[in-house]
């Protein structure tokens, strides 16, 4: 025991492995690999019992071979991992230009002034910090603005804060949950989170324990930036567009013809049927309009449109008479017939 060290916000993995979901099955602590043998005595110094953050470093063993495959910290909140997590956060929202190093200046400073850092204090309680100086300190609040100026579901908004574990397709497993109050009580009415995950196809508990671990925090993380969630009742259509936007005699920009298409859709009222976005990966949209000029020179994002309507042909997702990309008036007109189907 006395080589245990509770530093603040320290996490042992065998206390872990005590609750409900015993999460690192496979995984032993540095300690442990050491005592049985795993790590050999050659390799000992390579190998830190502890992380920085006080918590048990743990190695991953590979089930048949029971060779070493990783290396971590036990603790969900490591101070060392959010680096890597906001960088992966600000791609995932779309920003680049900051990595690792940057945000670790702003974290490492939190967490020697107060000895614990969350992702919540570095998005919401970071206004004003006197931490970051220069390009940095620009490149910094330019992205936590970015955040703050995107438009995305639930849960796309709750995968794209990049945890440990929960991989850029989370938010299809949290999709029609438009908040973290709506989650909590769809967890309870199907009996408890571990239903909730196994109806959703989520089977790792690692990835469950994760989760839950962080639902805390999450509240308050969406609650902060509840104006980039939008309902996910609102119909949202990924649109991917390539080659040049002519409509009718009109040349049009990608944007300008987004635009057009989102007027479509907006009520007299002002309310909207459904909400447009544009989406670089073609396998990702909707739909895909091409212009002439792509369908000229056979692009390939023409010919991956091309294969992709075959595979949903193929697979029964659109029927003979509908289609996955159109031309830019085709398209128009696509959108008129579908806004006159809503109304009514
Ligand atoms: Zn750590």
């Amino acid at each position: 025991m006395d080589k245990i060290f509770m530093g603040v916000g320290s996490v042992r993995l065998e206390q872990l492995k005590l609750g409900v979901l015993s999460p690192f099955g496979d995984y032993l602590s540095v300690v442990t690999a050491k005592e049985v043998g795993t790590i050999p005595t050659s390799h000992l110094s390579l190998f830190k019992d502890f992380c920085a953050c006080g918590s048990d470093m743990i190695v991953r063993l590979q089930p048949e071979s029971g060779s070493i495959t990783a290396l971590t910290c036990c603790n969900p909140q490591c101070y060392l991992k959010l680096k890597f997590q906001l960088a992966a956060l600000f791609e995932r929202f779309g920003f680049k230009g900051i990595g690792p190093e940057t945000c670790g200046k702003v974290v490492n400073e939190l967490w020697r002034s107060k000895g614990s850092v969350s992702l919540f204090e570095v998005l919401c309680e970071t206004a004003g910090c006197t931490v970051l100086s220069g390009a940095d300190e620009v490149a910094f609040f330019e992205a936590l603005e970015h955040v703050r100026a995107s438009r995305v579901s639930y849960g796309k908004f709750v995968s794209n804060l990049a945890y440990p574990f929960i991989g850029n397709k989370f938010g299809d497993v949290l999709q029609g949950i438009s908040s973290t109050s709506e989650l909590v009580a769809t967890m309870k009415d199907e009996g408890g989170f571990i239903p909730f995950f196994s109806k959703r196809g989520v089977q790792s508990v690692d990835t469950i324990f994760h989760f839950m671990w962080f639902l805390k925090e999450l509240d308050k993380i969406t609650e902060c930036f509840s104006s980039c969630i939008v309902e996910s009742s609102m119909n949202i259509i990924p649109i991917c567009m390539t080659g040049i936007m002519q409509s009718f005699d009109r040349k049009l920009t990608k944007s300008q013809y987004l635009e057009v298409c989102n007027s479509i859709f907006v009520k007299e009222d002002g309310s909207k049927i459904a909400d447009l976005v544009s989406t670089e990966t073609v396998s990702k949209a909707l739909f895909v309009v091409v212009g002439q000029d792509s369908i000229e020179k056979s692009t390939s994002k023409f010919r991956k449109a091309l294969d992709h309507e075959a595979s949903l042909r193929k697979a029964g997702i659109i029927s003979d008479s509908d289609k996955f990309w159109y031309t830019p008036e085709e398209f128009l007109y696509l959108l008129h017939a579908r806004a006159g189907e809503k109304d009514e």
